[in-house]
């Protein structure tokens, strides 16, 4: 016997008694099924409801053949009269986020004559995807019209047809079906076969929000929030914004363009930096002009400064330069040797000096882990 399906009499029924038909154990817990169930199985892109029957934790609902087989957690006595509970914030989100994708992917194939050809409402956003590039300015021309038709509070309904009646009545994506269909309509905005739960009007949806476009095969992959969602995730956006507007003195509606100011600052900032730091290193290099192998130490840099002031003196030197930047315990180096291969030589001197790090055609670059002294030392051992 089919279970009677209670969510299709009325999608707001939060709570309901029913007779337990049967109940064995199974993968994940214990199988139950029952007369009648408020409970929405996984289907139709939206995910199965959670909640409590008899006591015991839902934790998974699929339906099969007409029977929808609840997964518990503990068992329940055949024959028993339960009440069951479904958590209404999870199942009315589902039913917020089902309902604003009917209007939006309606209001979205028939301005494009194109086709929903895909559709996953994940935990934190729903995805579609559609047949046809559309532009993001025409996304978020359907997103200000399906608001609008929000707050025009439109009722849901719904129809079964059967045999002709089907045949004759038009719904988007229409394709063969068998038996009674259920045609579910937000009029004006989208008719579809369905069987998933919706809101009784389409101000119960609240609010609706594109937060994402990218190309999709020959189409588009559009990211939608709706209801509470949409509001969480403009609330988190917003907050971020006065912080970012507060730290840098604008009002809210300006922050791209400070931040925007700020990076033009750093870069000339950077370019006033490196100008003086190119100074310094040829003030360094002269002095070490036709000296030989060369160590020589300074404050720490970061690596591609080490890399030049090495190359700057290596010029000069003569000979092997090698640049130790840091402190004690600590410093980044360079090593260079024109035209020379001293593979063999840094691994050693890693060795020596608790370092990591390589290169080749003359040149390497890593950082050790030793005292300014013992560097000294090893250098005037080997040279
Ligand atoms: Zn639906």
């Amino acid at each position: 016997m089919e279970t009677r399906k209670l969510y299709y009499e009325d999608a707001f029924l939060r709570s309901f008694e029913a007779t337990v038909l049967s109940c064995e154990e199974s993968k994940g817990g214990f199988a139950v099924v029952l007369d009648a169930t408020a409970f929405y199985p996984e289907g139709g892109g939206q995910p199965c409801d959670f909640g409590v029957l008899g006591g015991a934790a839902v934790k998974d609902v699929r339906e099969k053949g007409g029977i929808i087989t609840h997964t518990c957690d503990k068992s329940l006595a055949v024959g028993d009269t339960v009440h069951g509970e479904i958590d209404w914030a999870r199942r009315f989100d589902h039913m917020q986020q089902h309902s604003g994708e009917h209007i939006v992917s309606g209001m979205l194939c028939s301005a494009y004559h194109c086709d929903n050809v895909g559709f996953h409402m994940g935990a934190d956003k729903v995805v579609i995807d559609y047949n046809a590039d559309i532009p993001w300015e025409g996304v978020l021309a359907i997103e200000a019209k399906a608001n609008q038709y929000l707050w025009e509070n439109h009722p849901f309904c719904e129809t079964w047809y059967e045999g002709a009646a089907l045949e004759a009545v038009e719904y988007r994506s229409k394709k063969p079906l068998e038996g009674a269909v259920r045609i579910t309509e937000f009029p004006d905005a989208d008719r579809c076969a369905c069987c998933g739960t919706h809101v009784a009007l389409s101000g119960q949806v609240g609010l609706l929000k594109f937060i994402g476009h990218q190309k999709f095969r020959d189409g588009v992959r559009l990211e939608l929030l709706c209801g509470k969602r949409a509001l969480d995730y403009l609330a988190l956006n917003q907050q971020q914004n006065q912080a970012v507007a507060q730290a840098l003195s604008v009002k809210v509606g300006k922050t791209f363009e400070a931040v925007q100011r700020v990076q033009n600052e750093l870069l000339s900032v950077k370019q006033g930096y490196a100008a003086l730091q190119e100074q310094s290193f040829a003030a360094i290099a002269e002095k070490y002009d036709g000296c030989g192998d060369t160590v020589l130490f300074h404050e720490k840099m970061d690596s591609d400064s080490v890399r030049r002031l090495c190359d700057m003196v290596a010029a000069r030197c003569g000979g092997r330069c090698a640049v130790f930047a840091g402190e004690d315990g600590a410093y980044t180096y360079a090593v260079i040797h024109a035209g020379q291969d001293i593979r063999d030589f840094i691994k050693q001197m890693n060795a020596a000096l608790n370092g990591r790090g390589g290169g080749r055609d003359g040149f390497a670059q890593g950082s050790v882990s030793c005292s300014a002294e013992e560097i000294s030392q090893y250098f005037g051992g080997v040279q």
